[in-house]
């Protein structure tokens, strides 16, 4: 298959590019570097390039005869889209539908959508399926929300397929060693985690102990990366055997709070791991686990590395690099 990733040099992009050299794909990338690393795309055609630049995305086209394309690059901090919404709806909404526009223009009617479950908002139950009310409460949320409307809407009068992925929190590296997450600056609880245990930072903070969990501290669904690109892989392979455009919950189904993060962090390394207690970050529900029965029905995705050991030993031997 010959697949345009674009935002192939972010961290799942880049995970994603590797599976597709894996599978014999013939792999286009497009990224800006903005946000990811030229020397963490290993292999295919690299284009430097930002989907602002329509003359870009055209030459890209017509050198590429696409199946289909994935799309992973995206602004992804929910507190920077509430103090800058204006970069947010550009880079995460206007410029996915240039994307959008060129595939049409080309007749490339496959695409894979990195989605989140940042389009729930605060949860009215948990665990959270696709029909969940989509009712996202940051311009983060709000802009994912909009590319799946629009999805449809290009379904319907265009016949552009798509899969939208609503990633839960992705996390993990590559089990190979790899590649892992590169984001700066971070701001993702299992990288800072590891990084306090490496000793590169002096602490962790922990955002609230006050939410209504167990021990206080806000839960979420820790997915492996390499779980969701093999979710990518199925959903592309699905559109081409004609499936229908859908959207998926990706997660493992169960909640892990921020100190069971913290506590299997230092099991896996065995570092003293210091911790401070802080004030909750706005925005944060307590609660976020996924639903993901339909992604396994219907795509046959089974996540390898569900265990959450498993995802901080991977990080840590990325980390440890
Ligand atoms: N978190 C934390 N300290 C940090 C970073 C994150 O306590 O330094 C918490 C955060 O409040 C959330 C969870 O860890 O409850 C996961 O946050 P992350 O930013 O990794 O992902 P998100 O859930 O925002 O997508």
């Amino acid at each position: 298959m010959r697949v345009l990733v674009v935002g192939g040099a972010g961290y799942i992009g880049s995970h994603m590019v590797k599976s597709l050299l894996q599978r014999d794909c013939q792999v286009t990338v497009l990224d800006n570097l903005s946000a990811g690393y030229r020397d963490a795309v290993k292999g295919g055609r690299f284009v430097l390039g930002d989907l602002g630049e329509l003359d870009v995305l055209e030459e890209v086209f017509r050198a590429g005869q696409f199946d289909g394309v994935m799309h992973f690059a995206s602004h992804i901090q929910v507190g920077e889209s509430v103090r800058e919404p204006a970069r947010y709806y550009r880079n995460n909404v206007f410029k996915t539908q240039h994307l959008l526009d060129v595939m049409v223009a080309h007749r490339v009617r496959c695409f894979i959508f990195s989605s989140t479950a940042a389009i729930f908002g605060e949860p009215a139950r948990i665990p959270i399926d696709e029909d969940h009310p989509r009712n996202p409460i940051n311009p983060y949320g709000r802009g994912k929300w909009m590319v799946e409307q629009m999805l449809a809407d290009y379904d319907v009068a265009y016949g552009l397929k798509s899969v939208s992925l609503r990633y839960f929190n992705a996390a993990g590296a590559d089990p190979q060693g790899e590649l892992g997450e590169r984001h700066e600056p971070e701001t993702h609880l299992i990288p800072l985690v590891l990084r306090a245990a490496a000793g590169r930072l002096p602490q962790v903070t922990v955002f609230g102990t006050d939410y209504a969990t167990p021990d206080g501290t806000c839960i979420r669904d820790y997915v492996h990366v390499t779980d969701l690109c093999e979710a990518h892989w199925l959903a592309l392979r699905r559109l081409q055997e004609g499936g229908d455009s859908v959207a998926y919950n990706l997660g493992n189904g169960n909640g892990f709070s921020v100190r069971e993060v913290i506590e299997t962090a230092r099991t896996v390394t065995g570092r003293d791991i210091p911790v401070v207690y802080g004030e909750r970050r706005p925005g944060d529900p307590a609660r976020l686990v996924a639903d993901a029965r339909r992604a396994r029905a219907e795509l046959g995705w089974e996540p390898r590395y569900a265990d959450l050991a498993t995802i901080i030993a991977h990080a840590w031997r990325w980390e440890a690099r």
